[in-house]
């Protein structure tokens, strides 16, 4: 998604893309995720304005280009619990919530917003503007509308292994040369040479993920519960001790739950974080299990079965910064490490590169 939207800003400043994937398609972080263009829960400063920036140019392109499935959901974070109501009652009488567009909402309010929510809830925080794609069309849908237009050629199974100044190398020898290059290679961070600098303020991060078959109701909003305030940075500024300890499944696999309504009607869920490489190789039921039993408790009605289950990875810059991005060479700029807001923020570390490069 990085390197997408830097070719998509890029042609719209009047430069043509060369724009090379090591894969026949692509199959990273960008084509995993939730397709969650999650503005609430963002740290204030650069990160709140990268999202807000974001967010708006997310829209004006969904709406020139249907296939992303850009909506304007808005989202609902649940509580379940005095504690937790008292926690959101808190931040969304904080400014930092007017800020992002949240406001608290009793369950009747709740319900309102979205009718699929039958669980027993004792209200929410509502956010007006998070949204989401579908990430397994928003690449390719954005691919061919820059194909189109004629200043873009996509070359897949162009495996990149030298840069040099303005110019990469690739695996067949071939030299590509230009007047600016954006080198955005996900978690595969520090495969290329004279990219340690970046790679040593980098972590992968290790996700499970799954999918129900199509559920019959429509879920108007994006869903979250309240252990996404544990690791969402916007909410530390409220005490959080009245949450309670988290569960012991949720501590140990750093679970949180998010849930979308993909396009066609299946449920997306998730999510876990593990941060010690090696990863396993295997995805863990227990987590899972978790997962859908709190789903079903926010719907309160049993789930469709699962029609897949996958794992992800993502980079994460580790220093606050909202993503990686350093000259390696001449003319050559990498762009790396959004973290579990690369969906979101894309289109803004696009934006952004370019005025650093001076493009
Ligand atoms: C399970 C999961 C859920 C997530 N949910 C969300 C969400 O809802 N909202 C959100 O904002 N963020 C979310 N994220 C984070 C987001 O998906 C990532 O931050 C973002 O997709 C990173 O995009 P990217 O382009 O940097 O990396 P990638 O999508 O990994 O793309 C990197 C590309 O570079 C290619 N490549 C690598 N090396 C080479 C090479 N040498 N030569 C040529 N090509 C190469 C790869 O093949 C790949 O296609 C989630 C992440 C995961 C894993």
């Amino acid at each position: 998604m990085l390197g997408t939207w830097h070719a998509l800003e890029l042609c719209r400043a009047g430069y043509a893309v060369q724009h090379l994937e090591a894969n026949a398609a692509p199959q990273g972080a960008s084509v995993r995720n939730f397709g969650l263009l999650w503005v609430s829960g963002r740290r204030s400063g650069a990160e709140l304005d990268a999202a807000q920036r974001a967010r708006h140019r997310w829209e004006e392109v969904g709406n020139d280009i249907a296939g992303i499935g850009f909506r304007a959901t808005g989202s609902l974070t649940v509580a379940c619990t005095p504690g937790e109501r008292k926690v959101m009652e808190e931040f969304a009488a904080h400014a930092d919530a007017a800020a992002r567009g949240i406001t608290y909402v009793e369950p009747e309010e709740l319900r309102a917003r979205n009718p699929a929510v039958q669980g027993d809830v004792t209200g929410a925080l509502h956010c007006v503007h998070d949204a989401v794609v579908e990430p397994r069309r928003a690449l390719g849908a954005l691919r061919d509308y820059l194909s189109a237009r004629g200043s873009y050629t996509y070359h897949p199974g162009r495996t990149v292994v030298g840069i040099e100044e303005r110019a990469l190398i690739d695996v067949t020898g071939t030299r590509w040369e230009a007047d600016l290059v954006v080198v955005a290679t996900g978690s595969a961070f520090d495969s290329l040479p004279g990219t340690e600098r970046v790679a040593a303020r980098l972590r992968r991060v290790r996700l499970q993920m799954l999918e129900t078959e199509r559920f019959a109701r429509t879920v108007t909003t994006a869903l979250a519960d309240a252990d996404t305030l544990r690791y969402y940075p916007a909410y530390a500024v409220v005490p959080l001790d009245a949450l309670g300890a988290q569960g012991p499944v949720a501590a140990v696999h750093h679970l949180q739950l998010l849930l979308v309504q993909r396009a066609d009607g299946g449920l997306t869920i998730g999510d876990t974080h593990a941060y010690d490489e090696p990863f396993d190789f295997a995805l863990d039921e227990q987590p899972s299990t978790e997962l859908l039993a709190r789903a079903e408790r926010l719907l309160g009605v049993p789930l469709p079965p699962v029609a897949r289950r996958w794992e992800g990875v993502y980079a994460q810059c580790i220093d606050g910064d909202v993503c990686a991005r350093e000259e390696l060479s001449p003319g050559v700029w990498m762009v790396t490490g959004p973290g579990g807001r690369g969906m979101t923020c894309a289109p803004a570390i696009a934006a952004d590169t370019l005025r650093l490069a001076g493009a």
